[in-house]
């Protein structure tokens, strides 16, 4: 039986509990999660058995991932971010290099990352680590980074080494076989921080398992590749730059001995998330059935009030993006807020944050992401909500406009 919404005692803040506020029986937050009884039982198992750390459950949690997306290899790690991290870094964007025998420390690789500008702050974030450039384009009407925008990107930008990180913007699938036919021989790693597993078509996908996300474990993430390469690099790189896991390493009959081969990260994902991810995964289906089912519900009941989110390609639903006019698009927000309906926008395009205008982008550079932010609300989904929920959201929505 999942966890219900109603039986929490909601947390005030310290301010609010000295003066408390009238909170509206009935809300209906932006997110929860959906934890069960399968859950809390899985996650006190792997308190009661001695072993917290990366174990005997981030194994199984990576088998059973690999095997749900038919792809070779599945690495846990603590989140979508540290996947796409290790992921740039397997493919070579490296800020240490061995030269002619000698180490060289550069401040700069020569590497750029092509993203869309619609997209969180961690797909810029970890190119910038490795010393690689955010290299931000335009999205199409549907939110996406697609091969229309990529080649005339690719063919108007400079010829640098480049590696290509779509998204699938709240949930919607991106066109990776157009984007690679745009891009050949470019490298490619899906930000699936949005998406249920679904089979892999570039050369890696970093899924997320943060609280809001398709399935969690509070904070996780999955890389995944059927590259051997690119796997033995980033296991490597996923813990300490050293050459064989903890488990390994402690497991009865292993060796005390290990090898520090590069200076690592420190991803690894906990038994105890794991064990949380282990039954959100065999739970994944019916989890996004659910969210299709609310998608449904709203399409029905907000049709012809707001441009409803596209439907061009599969869908996990992670996020209901409805669009309105961007004059009252704060309005709306707060008029719902005020009915005691939680929402979100996604996201603020990357160049208009304080960051990337130090790194030279401006207002205006990418006008369809602009235009879809200033329009956009995103809707509680969440696949627990009931079915007078769905409907309050709806009825608030359209009292709202
Ligand atoms: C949530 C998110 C991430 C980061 O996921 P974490 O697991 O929190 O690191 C990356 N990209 C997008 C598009 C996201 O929404």
């Amino acid at each position: 039986m999942a966890v219900s919404a109603r039986d929490e005692p909601i947390q005030l803040s310290k301010h609010a509990a000295r003066r408390p506020r009238r909170i509206p029986l009935e809300q209906v937050p932006f997110h929860r999660p959906s934890i069960g009884e399968r859950e809390i039982a899985a996650a006190v198992e792997v308190l009661r058995s001695g072993w917290l750390t990366t174990g005997s459950r981030a194994l199984a949690f990576e088998e059973a991932f690999a095997e749900r997306i038919g792809v070779r290899y599945a690495l846990a790690v603590n989140s979508a971010t540290s996947a796409l991290h290790l992921a740039l870094e397997a493919f070579g964007i490296q800020r240490i290099s061995l030269v002619n025998g000698t180490y060289l420390q550069r401040a700069e690789s020569t590497y750029e990352v092509t993203m869309p500008t619609l997209t969180f702050a961690a797909c810029g974030a970890v190119a910038a680590h490795l010393g690689a450039r955010p290299d931000l384009t335009d999205v199409g009407e549907d939110g996406l980074l697609g091969p229309e925008q990529l080649s005339r990107h690719i063919i108007s930008g400079s010829h640098v080494p480049r590696v290509v990180m779509p998204v699938h913007y709240g949930g919607l699938s991106a066109d990776i076989e157009g984007l690679r036919r745009a891009a050949p021989g470019l490298r490619m790693v899906e930000d699936a921080a949005h998406s249920i597993p679904v089979p892999l078509r570039a050369d890696a996908a970093a899924y997320s398992f943060y609280a809001t996300k398709a399935m969690t474990t509070g904070e996780g993430g999955m890389l995944v590749t059927d590259d051997d390469e690119v796997y033995r690099r980033a296991k490597m790189m996923r813990l300490h730059g050293i050459s064989s896991d903890a488990w390994d390493r402690y497991a009865v009959g292993g060796s005390w001995r290990y090898s520090v081969e590069e200076a690592g990260y420190k991803y690894n994902l906990t038994d105890l998330s794991a064990a949380i991810g282990l039954v959100q995964l065999d739970r994944v289906d019916e989890l996004a059935q659910s969210r299709a089912n609310i998608a449904a519900c709203y399409d029905s009941g907000l049709q012809g009030l707001v441009r409803l989110p596209p439907r061009n390609g599969p869908h996990s639903w992670h996020l209901y993006i409805i669009r309105v006019d961007p004059e009252i698009r704060d309005l709306v927000i707060q008029r719902l807020a005020q009915k005691g309906i939680g929402t979100s926008v996604h996201f603020i395009p990357l160049h208009l944050q304080p960051l990337y205008r130090r790194w030279g982008y401006h207002a205006g550079q990418f006008p369809v992401a602009e235009k879809l932010y200033r329009e956009s609300i995103s809707l509680p989904i969440w696949p627990d909500m009931s079915d007078e929920q769905v409907e309050r959201v709806i009825e608030g929505v359209k009292e709202a406009l």
